[in-house]
């Protein structure tokens, strides 16, 4: 698959230039641990359907596996191990105490009854229970799951803990255990990295223009984030089209539009695009949001911005990102820019160890904290060795795991 080649390219590349030995490299090349599971389903008909459930723990040198479950029918072990080690160098871009894990179960959520999906969630987790724990391996929502599916599993969990555990898991209910500001995280970790960055580049706020592909969590949290820094959001788009206004758009006004008509396109008085106009339009700042392989050879040839934040996981295919990077333009990685969604898993677990409860300006100070110091922490590094910023994030990945699975050792 793509994205683990091209992430086990960088590995290599990495460790290369670290001078890490080999064999290190080798070990980081393969999971600790896969775990293939059936999940068999009462359905609402009766009959009993049986699911492929996986989990993957890809290394937890720096502290328990972590990483979300997904459910989808083309959800297979290949991407799941993809998706672990992606998960164990984002937390230790962070520096967040986690390793990297993912999971999922091959399913069309879709086509099952709520009920249907909570029998499968139940089963999964019981499942799951030898293997999982506050400080084994936490997972946490992803692709079609959300904060109820956790409260199933911390049930289940806790049942057979014998004691009620939310830590078992992160993106939880408020009302058990979830954490404020999670919604807002991801969008705001990465509008820190946009502030420092312009910094860096002397672009000031107001005179920096703002495009956000995708107008969902992440985006929209992003646009209005930036938007309330003074940065100037002069395009935002969503499946169903794109508005483009030099002028400039408050994004709540925005998403009101989103929420009366279904879509972004046609906000009053504003120019409507096509995906492929959107793309084109001059900007400074580009910011995909929405899915994995939004760029790629195909249109990277018409983007006129100046920098790219990855706000999607994936959204810049290998090809894409090199041919932007050798244009001229600054990318800004995923496993950087979208970090704020694991960072603030580690607050909301934080504060379930510690039995507290912390305001929603606590969890975004330290939030911040946490962006900005790995935002200089790469920064710096891509300066002095004259590196792009993906190269330097996993060379600072790296060698935080292969330290730390060194003195393990030792
Ligand atoms: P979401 O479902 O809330 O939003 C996705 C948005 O993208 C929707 O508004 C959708 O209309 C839009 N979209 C889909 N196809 C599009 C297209 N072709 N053009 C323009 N817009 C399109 O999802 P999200 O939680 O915001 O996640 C977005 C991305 O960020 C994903 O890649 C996800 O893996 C990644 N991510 C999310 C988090 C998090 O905390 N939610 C954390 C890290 C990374």
């Amino acid at each position: 698959m793509e994205i683990f080649d091209s992430a086990l390219s960088f590995l290599e590349a990495a460790g290369e230039r670290l001078g890490t030995d080999k064999k290190e490299i080798g070990k980081l090349k393969k999971p600790d641990r896969v775990i293939e599971l059936q999940i068999p389903v009462k359905m609402n008909d009766g009959s009993t359907k049986v699911f492929n459930g996986y989990r993957v723990q890809y290394n937890n040198a720096r502290g328990p596996y972590k990483g979300g479950l997904r459910y989808h029918p083309r959800v297979n072990m290949d991407e799941v191990k993809a998706l672990a080690f992606w998960m164990a160098i984002k937390c230790a871009v962070v520096d967040v105490p986690f390793g990297g894990g993912k999971g999922g179960v091959e399913v069309d959520p879709k086509k099952l009854t709520e009920r249907e999906l909570e029998n499968l969630t139940r089963e999964f987790a019981r499942k799951l229970a030898p293997y999982i724990g506050p400080q084994t391996d936490v997972p946490a929502p992803d692709v079609n799951t959300n904060a109820k599916v956790m409260s199933w599993i911390v049930d289940e969990y806790s049942k057979i803990a014998g004691e009620f555990t939310p830590a078992v898991v992160t993106g939880k209910p408020l009302t058990l255990g979830g954490s404020k500001g999670r919604e807002i995280a991801t969008g705001w970790g990465g509008v820190v990295i946009l502030r420092e960055y312009a910094k860096k580049l002397a672009m000031k706020p107001a005179e920096t223009s703002v495009a956000v592909q995708g107008l969902g969590n992440v985006g929209y949290w992003f646009a209005k984030s930036a938007y309330d820094l003074g940065f100037k959001v002069i395009g935002l788009s969503d499946s169903r089209g794109a508005v483009w206004s030099e002028g400039g758009f408050d994004p709540e006004e925005v998403l009101f539009h989103k929420k009366q008509t279904g879509s972004v396109a046609d906000f009053p008085g504003r120019e409507t695009l096509s995906e492929a106009q959107f793309f084109a339009r001059k900007v400074d700042v580009l910011v995909p949001a929405a899915l994995e392989n939004a760029i790629t050879e195909e249109n990277a040839g018409r983007v006129r911005a100046k920098v790219i934040i990855e706000m999607a996981n994936g959204p810049l295919t290998a090809n894409a990102s090199r041919f932007l990077i050798e244009k001229g333009i600054r990318v800004v990685p995923d496993i950087l820019a979208n970090a704020g969604g694991v960072a603030a898993s580690y607050l909301e677990w934080r504060q379930n160890l510690d039995k507290q409860s912390w305001a929603e300006k606590q969890v975004l100070d330290r939030l911040e904290e946490i962006m900005t110091r790995a935002f200089d922490a790469v920064w710096e590094l891509s300066q002095k060795e004259k590196i792009d910023m993906k190269l330097a994030a996993y060379m600072i990945a790296v060698d935080r795991i292969v330290r730390a699975m060194k003195q393990k050792e030792s």
